[in-house]
């Protein structure tokens, strides 16, 4: 008896490494699941409340990736009894993500974008929707996570799924009153920051001018365009890259091959990288599906999230056993790594896109919580910017259905899944939401995150656990 506790957690940790056949795991699940509910867990708690500084922290957002896009991820890929590795860390709390209206900054927007949510977290002060890291109704710059890092002497990298200058990873190295300004020729909507006007440039502009030293994902087409000021005027944004000492990296097999030291500018594609599965769009009754979901849609040439995760760690981590400067421990590093195509998936109304960067993002999660696995000072905290359209609901038949669009997945559990799409006219883009999202945490000071907190509040969570200087 004593033993099959044991048996079984190697058994799920079996099915979870190796997705092994799902009749299997889902025996062992049904198993576990309810020996997971007798045990009493106050020790185990009490234990993993940890007080100490952190040398480092990743932090993973996944892009629209509320609950509800949680579960069907869940569902699908492990079944409803199953856990994905963002399910195992041990606190978890829930998080508010209203912004502010652009017009009047006194009331709240209730749906956030990912440029405002994106703001609370890397400034600590909420702005309105579209604005990058600057206030409300002005264009006062915030400083941000990464400039605090960067100033206490420990290294940073941002990576994504998405183009380098979408809003989620542009928040920690730009400041702008649009997101929209993703490159120097994109600047209509920002007319005082363009480099000419003496302003600090676009996202891309910016982005290279803050010497972040790791960035990885999409969106070359932004930095192959000319600069129209200051000193690189005339070269264009990866030229100013190269001058600033910036190693360019572009496809997977390099970015392998890349060694510590120096900075690394890593761009995948033109403009988001690819979707790692694809299948049928959701439709109008009676839906797409059933179906499975189709895998492998990723070129080789283009690295998965999860081995840009391993790769940014490997870059940034200077912990290779020697003593740091006079016998200390040497500096760790402030990483955000976004899942950005959760988002794009869900608002096109494709639930295969969005369960398969929900899996890919998940993966990277386990990078991560691998790495803290040896690295135990590292906070990993994991979380979203906002909610999305994407429900589960009953299977549809001809009296009751939804209005909108639904699609039925076939799980792991074998069984059927009806994933709906109605916060929009049908064949509409469909929207964000404003619910609360799930902030999950493992090591120092991660028990921070428990109970309803508000997205401002995880700026203050890493500035404290990584004693930043916020004055
Ligand atoms: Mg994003
Ligand atoms: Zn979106």
């Amino acid at each position: 008896m004593a033993n099959t506790p044991r048996l079984l957690l190697w058994t799920i940790a079996l099915c979870l490494v190796s997705a092994a056949t799902v009749s299997a795991c889902a025996a062992a699940r049904r198993v576990v699941h309810s020996s997971d509910s007798v045990h009493e867990r106050s020790e185990a708690v009490a234990q993993a409340i940890d007080r100490g500084p952190a040398r480092s922290v990743i932090l993973l957002i996944g892009d629209g990736m509320g609950d509800s896009e949680i579960t069907i991820a869940r569902n699908y890929q492990v079944g409803a009894a199953g856990r994905l590795a963002l399910d195992t860390l041990p606190f978890t709390g829930e998080y508010t993500t209203y912004t502010l209206q652009e017009t009047n900054p006194a009331l709240p927007e209730y749906v956030a974008d990912s440029a405002g949510a994106g703001t609370a977290w890397a400034t600590g002060h909420k702005t309105s929707n579209n604005r990058v890291s600057v206030d409300a109704g002005s264009n006062r710059p915030l400083t941000t996570l990464l400039e605090l890092s960067q100033k206490k002497g420990l290294r940073t990298g941002n990576i994504t799924t998405a183009e380098l200058t979408d809003a989620t990873p542009a928040v920690l190295d730009a400041h702008v009153n649009h997101r929209s300004c993703e490159g120097p020729a994109d600047m209509a909507k920002c007319p005082a920051f363009k480099k000419g006007a003496g302003g600090l440039g676009s996202i891309a502009e910016q982005t290279i001018d803050h010497h972040v030293d790791v960035l990885l994902g999409g969106g070359r087409s932004r930095f192959d365009q000319e600069i129209d000021g200051g000193p690189y005027a005339g070269l264009t944004v990866l030229q100013s890259a190269l001058a600033q000492n910036y190693r360019l990296v572009e496809d997977a097999a390099r970015l392998a091959d890349v060694q510590p030291g120096g900075k690394v500018l890593g761009l995948f594609a033109a403009g988001n990288m690819t979707a790692e599965w694809t299948g049928k769009p959701a439709q109008r009754y009676p839906g797409s599906g059933p179906q499975r979901c189709v895998e492998g849609n990723r070129p080789q040439r283009e690295p998965s999230l999860a081995a840009m995760t391993r790769k940014a760690i490997e870059l940034l981590d200077r912990d290779d056993g020697s003593a740091g400067w006079m016998g200390t421990q040497p500096p760790g590093f402030f990483l955000q790594v976004e899942g950005a195509a959760i988002d794009k998936h869900d608002h096109a109304a494709d639930p295969c896109g969005q369960i398969g960067e929900t899996v890919a993002f998940d993966a990277a999660v386990r990078v991560a919580l691998d790495y803290a696995t040896t690295h135990p000072d590292t906070l990993v905290l994991v979380t979203a910017d906002h909610g999305h359209t994407s429900q589960i609901i009953p299977p549809p038949d001809h009296q009751d259905h939804s209005p909108g669009m639904f699609s039925t997945l076939i799980t792991a559990d074998r069984a059927n899944m009806t994933v709906n799409y109605a916060t929009n006219l049908p064949d509409h883009m469909q929207t964000h939401t404003g619910t609360q999202i799930r902030i999950a945490a493992q090591g120092p000071q991660a028990a921070n995150v428990l109970g309803v907190t508000d997205q401002t509040a995880l700026f203050s969570l890493i500035a404290r656990a990584l004693d930043l200087d916020t004055h």
